[in-house]
């Protein structure tokens, strides 16, 4: 039901002839606008369609929301009594499926949660469409099919192409014909005025869906393990009543999680519905993909942002037209048009990818639970190091507990130690970084002919560059962070906005243009390290290993990343060294020794997740040793060797960790105690963005007084100044959701984001930076 009332455009005198009546949104307003239309240049025109209106002496693109509803006929009397006439839409320019009136209440649950216009959350969910011309496509005449022999004089290309469509069960597109036969338009037309091959005009939308190819068929049945049986009994008990539950599967990699996706999916899919799966970084792990789809022997819709823009919009289409009952995304796979969902699964629910990180900031994940919620279904969310958030959902109840205890492969949990660099000294370590116990392992590893792989997890040959008479620090003019020394290009780079800068010669501070005291060592001091130098490092270490990097310089498209991993698939890498790239989800087996050159980066950062956001990375990558028989070995070098995250790394008790860590929480009401919102206000003088991030605090300040909520700051952003802008934020903390609703509801109301005065609100923030 539409709560607010119905805007309308005003039009010359009654040009309306029809009384057919739509009401649609129009990105980004929050008004929802009433029109007449004709239903001739619009038959079937119904709720989800896009369709273009004209606004304002402009023709701009909306979408229906209702058509000749109650509400929209008592305005319309109304108008007309007033002598009121309004806007008709005549003309079909636009004219599309965007979604189905069944997702119409989940799109409104998250305009009203994040407090924004629904247009904008439709414009949000929506890919861009991309409207293509019918195409032709040709198949044999049936009679020649089916072996008529009646002589007829064919060209050696025309030849080739009756046999190519002789051996295809569906029509050929006309491009597909051209490349495989190399055949030339005439020719094919040619054969169509002979009568032997027939043309047909096709939408792009009605092609046949690629079936998956025999190479891909499905092994034989698999026999779950009790643990994977009781996860998926339960789960399947939803299933079959229709009704809504969480459950939190907690299993370590190897442990047989996606097993249990599959199985329930492929009930799913014997019910008729549909399944709907969101993993992180969908573009980086087609491996996953491929299994998916060779398992179900079904086609899957793929959506994520790198792919083309026609293809995405295909992917949509065919699910929207509920042509495909399965699709796989990244976070913005929560919003696919599924018909009849009966089941979605999130894999590595604590991965931070699932929150928005501009723009309207939601949480994939959590969304992803809300819509099971509205669809009647079950939610599965996998990890082997959940979020907090979640583990705390199933310890109260709230979700059910699944756990998976084993890998499946009866590998045992790898042997973990925790070397204290405290205790090293300088001249004992191998090299800068890489002390004797960690030489000494990767030494062996190599010996037994294994692969080993090493986290750094910053990228680059140096943390920043000090000049060795004063001890100024290179630092980025536009933004508050030191720039980082990349020795493959000889640049310092900003990793924030990418600006870079040849190592100076003269110090910008004391003047200086050579080192005080040693002829041949460059003014500017490399301090700290990064990828980059631990790959020199191992070099000199190991002459004769292989070594290969993996982080965003060495891997910057996905096609870079693809192939290093397969050289490492194919053994051609003996070390791999690399950011946190290197700990995401790939099945390596021949990968024996993980060693985590500084586990304590990143783990001193202002933001409450930090030890979770630690404990994760190093489960995570310490899973990649050892992952089938044999025993992996995983060295952990750190300079607070008794920090939680890390004994619970070494100990594998993740459990143990959580109770800590969540008893931390409930004292300094984080969540999931408490809800929390950021505000973030940035300008370009700090002046302005200080004074407005001020008059918001003492606005908030008045209205929190009769509520249960905490106000902290204004203060400075740990980050600054980012891309030339000055940074102040805020926190409140409330324990429940309707009092920050209420604050948030109306200060952004107040206090809109503008060009000039730029502010971010953040509900259920991740990023604290
Ligand atoms: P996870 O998703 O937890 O990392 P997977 O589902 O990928 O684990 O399982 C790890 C390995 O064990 C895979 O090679 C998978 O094929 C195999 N596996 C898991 N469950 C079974 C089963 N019930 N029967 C046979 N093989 C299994
Ligand atoms: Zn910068």
């Amino acid at each position: 039901m539409v709560s607010t009332p119905l805007l309308f455009e005003s039009a010359l005198p009654d040009r309306s002839t029809t009384t057919d009546l739509v009401t649609v949104v129009v990105p980004p307003l929050a008004g929802e606008y009433l029109y007449a239309f004709d239903s001739s240049a619009f038959p079937n025109l119904q709720t989800g369609d896009l369709i273009e209106v004209p606004f304002r002496r402009r023709v701009t693109q909306a979408f229906v929301l209702s058509v000749n509803s109650e509400l929209e006929r008592s305005s319309y009397e109304e108008m007309k009594k007033n002598s009121v006439a309004i806007k008709c839409i005549d003309e079909a320019k636009l004219y599309t499926r965007a979604f189905d009136q069944a997702h119409l209440p989940f799109y409104r649950w998250i305009a009203k949660y994040y407090v924004e216009p629904l247009s904008r959350i439709l414009e949000l969910a929506v890919p861009k469409p991309v409207l293509e011309k019918p195409l032709r496509t040709y198949s044999l005449v049936e009679t020649k099919k089916q072996g008529d022999n009646t002589p007829s004089k064919f060209g050696k290309v025309q030849q080739t192409i009756v046999d190519y469509l002789a051996r295809e069960p569906a029509p050929i597109e006309g491009s597909v014909l051209k490349k495989e036969c190399s055949a030339s338009a005439p020719t094919i037309r040619s054969l169509v005025t002979k009568g032997v091959i027939q043309e047909h005009v096709v939408s792009p939308e009605d092609l046949p869906l690629p079936t998956p190819t025999v190479a891909q068929a499905t092994p034989s049945p698999l026999i779950l393990n009790p643990e994977q049986q009781a996860a998926t009994t339960l789960i399947a008990n939803y299933l079959y009543d229709s009704s809504f539950v969480a459950g939190l599967l907690h299993g370590v990699t190897g442990s047989g999680k996606t097993e249990v996706y599959l199985s329930l999916i492929i009930d799913v899919l014997a019910q008729g519905k549909s399944a709907l799966i969101i993993v992180p970084e969908i573009a980086l792990t087609p491996q996953l993909t491929e299994r998916f789809i060779s398992r179900l022997q079904a086609p899957v819709a793929v959506l994520h942002s790198s792919l083309k823009p026609k293809e995405r919009w295909r992917h949509w289409t065919n699910l929207v037209r509920g042509r495909v009952k399965v699709a796989i995304g990244a976070r913005s796979g929560v919003f696919a048009p599924m018909h009849n969902l009966g089941l979605i699964i999130v894999d590595e629910e604590h991965d931070s990818s699932f929150k928005q990180g501009d723009g309207i900031r939601y949480n994939g994940r959590d969304l992803a639970v809300v819509r099971a919620q509205l669809s009647n279904c079950p939610i599965l969310l996998g990890s082997a190091t959940p979020s907090l958030e979640t583990f705390h959902n199933a310890r109260s109840g709230k979700y059910l507990y699944l756990p998976l205890t084993t890998k499946f492969f009866d590998a045992p949990q790898p042997d973990c130690t925790i070397v204290d660099l405290n205790k090293t000294k300088p001249w004992e370590m191998k090299s800068r970084n890489i002390s004797p116990e960690f030489y000494q392992k990767l030494q062996e590893t190599l010996e037994r002919g294994d692969q080993a792989f090493v986290l750094y997890n910053k990228r680059g040959f140096a943390s920043y560059l000090q000049c060795s008479c004063c001890e100024y620090v290179v630092g980025c003019p536009h933004c508050s962070v030191t720039l980082t020394y990349h020795k493959n290009e000889n640049l310092g780079l900003c990793h924030q906005c990418n600006f870079s800068l040849l190592p100076p010669s003269v110090c910008n501070q004391c003047g200086a243009t050579k080192h005080p005291t040693k002829e041949d060592t460059p003014l500017f001091t490399q301090r700290g390290a990064g990828t980059e130098r631990v790959y020199d490092e191992l070099r000199e270490l190991f002459p004769n290993a292989r070594i290969a990097t993996l982080d965003r310089d060495s891997a910057s498209t996905i096609s870079d990343y693809v192939e290093i991993l397969t050289n490492v698939r194919e053994r051609a890498v003996d070390i791999l060294v690399g950011t946190q790239m290197i700990a995401k989800g790939h099945d390596l087996p021949g990968v024996n020794f993980v060693g985590v050159v500084d586990c304590d980066v990143g783990l001193h950062m202002p933001d409450f997740r930090a030890g979770e956001r630690a404990l994760q990375l190093l489960t995570q990558v310490a899973g990649r040793a050892g992952r089938r028989t044999t025993t992996g070995a995983v060295v952990l070098q750190t300079r607070v060797p008794s920090h939680p995250s890390l004994i619970a790394t070494a100990a594998h008790q993740y459990e143990k960790f959580a109770d800590y860590e969540l008893s931390m929480r409930q004292s300094l009401n984080y969540p999931p105690f408490q809800k929390i919102l950021r505000i973030i206000v940035s300008a370009s003088e700090k002046s302005t963005a200080q004074i407005k991030i001020n008059t918001i605090a003492r606005e908030i300040e008045r209205l929190i007084q009769p509520l249960d909520i905490t106000l902290l700051g204004p203060a400075p952003a740990p980050m600054e100044k980012v891309r030339t802008l000055w940074r102040f934020h805020l926190l409140l903390k409330g324990s429940t959701l309707s009092d920050i609703h209420r604050v948030l509801k109306i200060i952004k109301k107040a206090h809109p984001s503008t060009s000039a005065v730029r502010i971010a609100y953040d509900l259920d923030p991740h990023d604290m930076l």
